[in-house]
């Protein structure tokens, strides 16, 4: 004998009722005696609820109350007109009085289940089966606690052995579940989503091989799979760990329905009605699963938190016996308890419903204590979650623990429940559970990690960025265990939002995406709409009003990539009030690519200050383009400056008014980068920094400029002709430290230089960077490489991205 017991979903018009059906009559043909039990038709229970509210407020209820009936018959020549007329009468009965008891209430769901089971076994029968609608509340007796009864064991097990003793055989039982009678005959219920615990009782009355729980999903998760997508399908469970689950996932087991099962050794398997027939082995629980230990999150909404203060608590003895004497009497369950050893104060986690009925408690119990200020405060903080790791050791948290600090959710309180192997979270709002369970699924589970980016600027840097990640997403995920999804592509107009991540195509998508006003705004907010965990902003702009959104990113819980210089050469009061912004919000930001493009640079100087090495002299080129520009003129001296200067412009080596390089500008802004590195709070205005463009020539149209090139043209061949042999020319960046004087000296200027120097001998766009310390005295370090160009300064990025997302692994 077997139970098959169907849910709610499962039994609803279309293909659920047609595969119950099936399920059922293959059980029986395999002569596998199947007993079945079922719940109420999709959703009947919270229709009959709705229906009794409407009635009870005066509201019209016949429109709702037609359409219930119409759903309960549809595709059936059952019209359940006895039912009707009773319904019908109940409700109105209601109205009238204005109030339903909750005996009244648990009477009128009843009908759910109770119609359920009439039209399945007449269904069958249609089929030429022979099947019996049998009403639990025919042997399941309970007390009088309506809504969530308790039921008689041994006197329910007795009255359901002679009802199914005189059943005639080869006869189909269809069983209510969820539905009792108390002694006096008088119906009652077993609480909601009770038909579980009906059906297991029937496995244990009726020495069941198996039960197998039909439902709408493939079986029991690690969590709830429309929560955290990567949520993966258990194969087996103990008894003791599917009964800690159900005590936060009572949608699909009942808290109450594995002890009657382990009672008597009746496996139950959790199966998808959905999926019958497709080879499907569902959850399997049993008393000797073959994976020894289970891990699992589940979590429960609408908590609330009762803070209870006061003074001189600590070795009072009854004041806690106080507190749970008032919850008693005002019946307020509670969940989580949390007491300090300095016995300052008390905080119990209940229902958000009873919140303010536990305050109120309190408040009365403590009326004296509070006048004389022994208590201090009593309130209520609502709107919190409890999020519950099952199985997962103490000594494994840290991982969980230092991801959820990282996505910032600090948990309001901790509670690790002796003897079980639960470690209960308690967050703030339905954001931060959601965030909490995807955040540490990854932590245990070691899904690929996901990295949010939101990619500003598409301009030649940021669009070989975009297609760099899209191209490497693949073989980063396998490889890395790093998940980079891009939800959002911006430019100074259009954005481009998905929280699943954007891949091809997302040009066409831009251009069609609707215009933004405030940028940052929508994005931070839809990052915490979405619950998107450790989010990176990449700004590929040369946006200042975007660089000085940075400390709003980082205070909204980005970390923050960038080549756009504009945040670091902002006056250093802004430049100092973003690294305490970060440093408040524990924050990271990265800008390789501010100087030498993709060379590591920063990286090293920061690893080289902060190992207090004593940096004396940075000395180089600093700029890709300029280098190609005098190298070219030294190497080729044939063409003119003319000629090799408009042949970088086309080829994008510098930009397209070459002014912006040849002022030198970019070099002097470096200069100030890389001595803020050092610590040293200069600005832009400190760099002693040499225009070679003529006064004349900087404020003309980009045309009139080509004009009159043959200004600027004059002067550098002047400066070419002083050279001697063996010197070139070269615009050098320097940043000399005077120890002494402590102080920096700091020019950017075009200069004949050595040929045989290190920077005389660089050759086409490469930057070259001579750094001098105090330990490798007058032997520099020099790193050198292309300096210039959007696939080196794109990759450059995306190497930052890297360190951070890896820096988020561990
Ligand atoms: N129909 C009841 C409910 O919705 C019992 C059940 O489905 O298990 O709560
Ligand atoms: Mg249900």
């Amino acid at each position: 004998m077997k139970i098959l017991k169907f849910g709610g979903k499962s039994l609803d018009n279309g293909l659920g009722i047609a595969k119950v059906l099936e399920i059922i009559t293959d059980n029986h043909k395999q002569e596998l005696s199947p007993v079945v039990v079922v719940s109420a038709r999709g959703g009947s229970t919270d229709t009959l609820l709705a229906l009794i509210d409407k009635a009870r407020k005066g509201e019209p209820f016949k429109e709702e109350l037609s359409l219930f009936w119409e759903h309960q018959t549809e595709c059936s020549e059952i019209k359940f007109e006895q039912e009707q007329e009773q319904l019908l009468r109940l409700l109105t009965g209601i109205s009238l009085v204005g109030e339903c008891s909750l005996k009244l209430e648990d009477e009128i769901v009843s009908y759910g289940e109770l119609l359920s089971a009439k039209f399945v076994a007449n269904a069958l029968e249609r089929q030429g089966y022979k099947a019996v609608a049998i009403d639990s509340g025919d042997f399941f007796v309970t007390d009088s606690q309506f809504g969530s009864a308790s039921v008689h064991v041994e006197e329910s097990r007795e009255k359901c052995l002679r009802l199914f003793g005189q059943l005639p055989s080869s006869c189909i039982p269809i069983v209510t579940g969820f539905i009792a009678r108390d002694r006096e005959g008088v119906r009652t219920t077993l609480g909601r989503n009770g038909s579980n615990y009906s059906a297991a009782l029937l496995a244990n009355f009726l020495d069941a091989e198996i039960m197998e729980n039909f439902t709408h999903v493939d079986g029991i998760y690690t969590a709830n799979p429309s929560v955290v997508p990567e949520a993966r399908k258990m194969d087996e469970l103990s008894y003791s760990d599917a009964a800690e689950l159900s005590q936060f996932g009572a949608e699909i087991l009942h808290i109450k329905t594995i002890e009657p099962l382990q009672d008597k050794n009746i496996p139950l398997r959790v199966l998808n009605t959905f999926g019958y027939g497709s080879g499907q082995n569902g959850t399997l629980i049993t008393s000797s699963p073959k994976a020894k230990s289970v891990r699992a999150l589940a979590s429960l909404s609408q908590k609330a938190l009762i803070h209870f203060e006061g003074r001189n608590m600590l070795g009072r003895s009854g004041i806690d016996a106080r507190i749970f004497g008032a919850f008693k009497s005002a019946d307020v369950s509670v969940s989580l308890v949390s007491q300090g050893s300095t016995e300052r104060g008390i905080a119990i986690v209940v229902s958000e419903v009873d919140a303010d009925k536990a305050v109120e408690a309190l408040h009365q119990e403590f009326r004296q204590d509070l006048l004389e200020g022994k208590t201090t405060k009593i309130y209520a903080e609502k709107g919190l979650a409890i999020v519950a790791i099952i199985g997962l050791n103490l000594a494994e948290f840290d991982r969980p623990y230092r991801a959820l600090v990282r996505n910032r959710i600090l948990p309001v309180l901790l509670n690790n429940a002796v003897p079980d192997n639960t470690l209960c979270l308690l967050v703030r709002g339905e954001e931060e559970r959601i965030k909490a369970l995807n955040v540490i699924h990854g932590e245990m589970f070691e899904r690929p990690k996901r990295v949010h980016l939101a990619i500003i600027g598409h301009g030649t840097v940021g669009g070989a960025l975009i297609e760099q990640i899209i191209h490497q997403h693949t073989q980063l995920k396998e490889q890395k265990n790093i998940d980079l999804r891009i939800f959002a592509i911006a430019n100074s107009r259009q954005l481009l939002l998905s929280h699943t991540g954007i891949g091809e195509g997302w040009q066409e998508e831009l251009k069609q995406s609707a215009s933004v006003n405030s940028l940052a705004e929508t994005i931070v907010e839809y990052g915490q709409k979405f619950a998107l965990e450790n989010m990176i902003l990449v700004d590929n702009t040369s946006s200042e009003a975007i660089a000085a959104k940075y400390p709003y990113f980082a205070s909204n819980g980005f970390d923050i990539v960038s080549s756009n210089k504009k945040s670091n050469i902002a006056p250093y009061a802004d430049y100092i009030h973003l690294r305490e912004t970060l440093k408040k919000h524990r924050r990271s930001y990265r800008y390789e690519t501010n100087v030498g493009a993709g060379l590591p640079l920063i990286d090293n100087l920061k690893l080289l200050h902060l190992a207090g090495e004593r940096i004396t002299r940075i000395h180089g080129l600093f700029s890709g383009s300029l280098s190609y520009i005098f190298n070219t003129l030294t190497e080729e001296p044939s063409r003119s400056f003319r000629e090799i200067v408009e042949e970088s412009a086309q080829r994008g080596l510098t930009e397209p008014d070459p002014r912006e390089d040849l002022s030198g500008e970019d070099v002097a802004r470096k200069v100030l980068i890389l001595v803020r590195e050092l610590d040293v709070a200069a600005e832009l205005s400190d760099v002693n920094w040499k225009n070679p463009v003529p006064e004349q020539l900087r404020k003309l149209s980009l045309d009139q400029f080509w004009t009159r090139f043959g200004e600027l043209e004059k002067e550098i061949e002047e400066l070419r002709g002083s050279c001697s042999p063996d010197e070139v020319l070269r615009y050098v960046g320097d940043i000399v430290w005077d120890n002494t004087k402590q102080e920096a000296t700091l020019t950017a200027a075009l200069k004949r230089v050595s040929k045989n120097s290190p920077l005389g001998r660089v050759s086409g766009a490469d930057s070259c960077f001579e750094i001098y310390t105090e330990s490798y005295g007058s032997r520099p370090i020099v790193i050198q490489g292309a300096g210039a160009g959007a696939v080196v300064t794109a990759r450059g990025v995306f190497g930052d991205l890297l360190r951070l997302a890896e820096g988020y692994e561990s």
